[in-house]
């Protein structure tokens, strides 16, 4: 069986996830046989099931979230009662910043007693072990609530997802220090008019260029990235450093192992 990750949304920000201009469902990774569901935002587990095919959460081996904001999480106690049957069959594995169970936590007391095992994610940690992969956390991002990015290791192969945060000197290295097959980056921002703890376009294109995978993919859109056009960046940024690079859609499959082995 080979490895693909399934977006089931490649939406971002506030405005974009409430009038669901993109869809919010996180990314589902299959890796041979074990799944994981990463940032199950809101309708996470509507689009799983209405996936051709679907995604089927009892199958799921863990929920993982990079940080608890609604876009990455509105679905998480929906999906950890589908991954155990209602809370019936007590399994699955649930990898989540330590905040995300604080004073504010996303994760409810009820529904976190129908997971197997909890990981409370720490700044440059793991192997966390999940089925056949390794999973292991970037260093802190710079966002409002405890982000980390996540490295995934599957028979070789090694894809890294970057969660959102605001660019700062120090991020690029730490992602091309787990020398990435596939990159897949959050660019909410097209360019910075707030300032905000965002990646711009501009950011999210030095990280590529430095990170330099054999495949990068784009995702989690907000307006003004959706109105710039994210296949044709995606084109003009492929010629330019001359790898592999994709803009995210909803339902949009990647198929790990073709793309990995055509950029070879
Ligand atoms: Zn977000
Ligand atoms: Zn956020």
């Amino acid at each position: 069986m080979g490895s693909s990750i399934i977006f089931l949304g490649s939406g971002g920000a506030r405005f974009v996830v409430a009038r669901q201009l993109r869809a919010s469902g996180g990314m589902w990774f299959r890796f041979g046989s074990t799944q994981i569901h990463v940032d199950p935002g809101p309708g996470a587990l509507v689009r799983a099931l209405s996936h051709v095919p679907p995604c089927n959460p009892r199958e799921l081996d863990a929920i993982a979230l990079s940080h608890k904001h609604l876009d990455h999480s509105g679905d998480v106690n929906a999906l950890i009662e589908a991954m155990t049957s209602g809370g019936f069959r007590r399994r699955g594995t649930l990898l989540a910043p330590a905040d995300a169970f604080d004073d504010e936590h996303v994760v409810l007391p009820y529904t976190l007693r129908f997971v197997e095992r909890v990981e409370r994610l720490t700044a440059s940690s793991g192997p966390y072990r999940v089925g056949a992969i390794e999973v292991f956390t970037s260093m802190r991002h710079v966002h409002a609530v405890e982000t980390y990015g996540l490295h995934f290791v599957y028979d070789g192969l090694r894809v890294s997802y970057l969660p959102c945060g605001r660019y700062f000197d120090g991020l690029a290295a730490d992602y091309a220090a787990h020398r990435p097959d596939v990159l897949v980056v959050n660019v909410l921002r097209f360019a910075d008019q707030m300032n905000a703890d965002h990646l711009t376009w501009q950011d999210a294109r030095r990280v590529v260029a430095e990170v330099r995978p054999k495949v990068a993919v784009f995702s989690h859109f907000g307006t003004k990235m959706l109105e710039a056009d994210p296949p044709r960046l995606a084109e003009q940024l492929e010629d330019e450093l001359g790898l592999r690079v994709i803009a995210a859609y909803d339902d949009y499959v990647l198929d790990i192992d073709t793309e990995v082995a055509a950029a070879l």
